[in-house]
């Protein structure tokens, strides 16, 4: 799973912060940034979700996996 934050939608109600601490640092004003890889391994997936779930501004959003090329196997 790969991530976005779009950091002009964050509101900075922290909330993410408080499920994924690790992915979503809060900056010195409250609003979050992503930090490091924006794809996660599984063992992120879960509290990341919950992050996204409940962002009130909808600021945590995934992105499409890479598309492969046509005629590969998945
Ligand atoms: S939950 Fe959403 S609005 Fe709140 S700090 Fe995180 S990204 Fe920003």
């Amino acid at each position: 799973m790969k991530i976005k934050l779009d950091r002009t939608r964050c509101d900075g109600f922290g909330i993410c912060a408080r499920h994924a601490p690790d992915r979503f640092p809060l900056d010195d004003w409250g609003y979050a940034v992503l930090a490091g890889d924006p794809t996660l391994d599984s063992a992120e997936e879960p509290a990341v979700t919950r992050a996204l779930l409940d962002c009130p501004v909808h600021a945590i959003t995934t992105l499409p996996e890479q598309e492969r090329p046509s005629g590969t196997a998945p």
